[in-house]
């Protein structure tokens, strides 16, 4: 009798403490948490605010159910993020899946509130990761998860930008943005009546490592979408509320999507809670006509992980965080570029704010990537940790199959110092990785 865990055999240490920016075991080891444990402590663990928040809120009411009551902190936290991001409608689940499931569910259903029901496909990209329940994992291309699911309903046909290792084997300076182009070309074989939505990461996290499309990609897509009548979905689950130093990474380029998935950024890793964002235009016309939104869960929208965000927002907001993630995850990505300045193990770092991504190769002149039965990644994990640097494995960014990196993501108030030490701490590990791998 256990409890399962991700990796057999594997002997995990059982922490008993996290504090700010240090996860510590029972035998008093510490770590650094470079990548928000799975990119989500963006305020830093154990926050006193957030802690009071969710003990208030436990302590009025610890459950409400979304049919029977409405409840303040989840209205609350709706009417802040609405107006906060320019959206008209907020609706909470509870992990970054579920969310991904209610947009396309809600794009769905906003077509044939239109009139359109034919309208109920939803494109996404070969390289993205959407989440692991059934429509989610179908629309991500996360090719490792993949194979691991049976009965799979759709697949990812759109190439992910990648100038580095471009898909299309385009030049940057000549391609006019193919891979963007490539959407409109794709909306025109399948038809156009036939989409519901574009569902894209405006900047890939987990299956690419920060992958940042180049200028003008995310507009483009706007175009396409606007001249197909096609919603435009933004995955922010990774990227939401802060992380690449914008509260939306749609903000770098301006646009607004119909829906905004949030996850990971909204919940900070204190309580499930995720959520989507719907347009004026999209709320409108389920108002004009009366339609009820007919998804939920048991603990939607529910108001213990509503006052849990709502804190989480609070200290984003009074701790100028996400302007401090993007001022200190520029100083971070200064340094991890001149430590890869002279290492040949380590090439192409990309992100943004507090997310960036050091690829691994075979050496610098050639650039080509470690097989994948290596686990390159898995092994600058694995020296990291051994040297108290917790940081997160991406693998199969290439083709699917080929391409490693690590996701260095720490919360967005971790102190310059630790800053400091986490680089060197990863530079350690990647000599040894590359030691190991040679
Ligand atoms: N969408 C994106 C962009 C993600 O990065 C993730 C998780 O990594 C998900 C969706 C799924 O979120 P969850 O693991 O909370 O279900």
């Amino acid at each position: 009798m256990t409890l399962m865990m991700p990796r057999l055999g594997h002997v995990y240490p059982t922490a008993v403490s996290a504090i700010g920016s240090v996860v510590q075991d029972a035998a008093g080891r510490e770590w650094i948490d470079g990548s928000s444990g799975a990119i989500a402590c963006s305020i830093g663990h154990g926050h006193p605010h957030v802690l009071e928040g969710i003990h208030d809120q436990l302590q009025k009411a610890s459950f409400l159910y979304r049919t029977q009551f409405a409840s303040e902190p989840a209205l609350r936290l709706a009417e802040r993020l609405c107006v906060k991001l320019g959206y008209d409608a907020a609706f909470f689940v509870n992990s970054g899946s579920e969310a991904v499931e209610t947009a396309v569910r809600l794009a769905q259903q906003f077509w044939r509130e239109a009139g359109k029901p034919s309208k109920t496909q939803v494109l996404s990209r070969t390289i993205s990761y959407h989440g692991s329940t059934a429509a989610a994992l179908s629309l991500s291309g996360h090719w490792p998860r993949r194979r691991t699911a049976a009965a799979l309903t759709g697949t990812p046909t759109l190439p992910t930008p990648n100038c580095q290792r471009c898909p299309l084997r385009q030049k940057r300076d000549e391609c006019q943005l193919a891979c963007a182009n490539a959407v409109e070309q794709e909306i025109e074989r399948r038809g156009a009546d036939n989409i519901a939505a574009l569902l894209v990461e405006p900047i890939v996290g987990a299956s690419a490592a920060g992958l940042v499309p180049p200028e003008g990609y995310i507009k483009r897509l706007r175009e396409i979408c606007d001249r197909h009548d096609i919603l435009l979905i933004a995955d922010e689950v990774l990227t939401g509320l802060g992380r690449t130093g914008r509260w939306l990474a749609m903000d770098h380029e301006g646009v607004k999507a119909d829906i905004v998935i949030l996850g990971k950024g909204l919940n900070a890793g204190y309580f499930p809670i995720s959520g989507i964002l719907a347009s004026e235009r999209i709320n409108g016309l389920l108002t004009r006509n009366q339609a009820s939104f007919a998804l939920g869960h048991t603990h939607s929208n529910h108001p213990v992980a509503a006052a849990a965000a709502n804190a989480v927002l609070d200290i984003l907001e009074q701790d100028s965080l996400v302007e401090r993630a993007a001022t200190m995850g520029a100083y971070l990505g200064d340094r991890l570029r001149a430590m890869i300045d002279d290492m040949p193990f380590a090439t192409h770092l990309r992100g943004k704010g507090m997310l960036w991504g050091v690829e691994l190769v075979q050496d610098d002149i050639s650039y080509s990537p470690w097989p994948s039965e290596l686990n390159a990644a898995d092994t600058v994990v694995r020296h990291a940790f051994d040297l108290g640097l917790i940081v997160y494995p991406s693998s199969g960014f290439i083709n699917g199959t080929s391409g490693d990196a690590v996701i260095v993501a720490p919360p967005f108030n971790t102190p310059q110092a630790v800053l400091d030490t986490l680089v060197d701490r990863l530079t350690t590990a990647l000599e040894l990785a590359s030691r190991e791998l040679h």
